[in-house]
């Protein structure tokens, strides 16, 4: 049978990117986390599902879920900060990861470096 060689465009960050962009390994694990599938404990939604929060509320806004999407598009107290982004957050996870990074740092998703 025959199979495709082609791959994802993005099968995996770019290594260039590990140690220039993110300063310290939990950046490092929440940017993998996060272009991988969203879940990571910097989410009230992910640490009421494994039983780690009473509540999957945003602590900034008070909106459930506190997830992924409300972080990158909905959360109003980080309207701010979306300035940020370059582009599509979803791509720019890949192509701007420093962009990403201070994103989160600002909104307060991540210690601020
Ligand atoms: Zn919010």
């Amino acid at each position: 049978m025959y199979m495709s060689h082609s791959q994802p465009k993005y099968a995996h960050p770019p290594l260039e990117t590990k140690r220039r962009v993110c300063r310290d390994e939990r950046e490092r694990v929440v940017l993998a986390q996060l272009r991988c599938n969203g879940k990571s404990p910097i989410f009230q939604k992910y640490l009421y599902d494994i039983g780690a929060s009473l509540c999957d509320a945003c602590l900034q806004c008070g909106q459930s879920p506190d997830d992924l999407h409300h972080a990158l598009y909905d959360c109003p107290e980080v309207d701010v900060f979306r300035s940020l982004i370059p582009g599509d957050p979803m791509v720019s996870f890949w192509e701007s990861p420093l962009q990403m990074i201070e994103f989160l740092r600002a909104s307060q998703r991540l210690p601020i470096a």
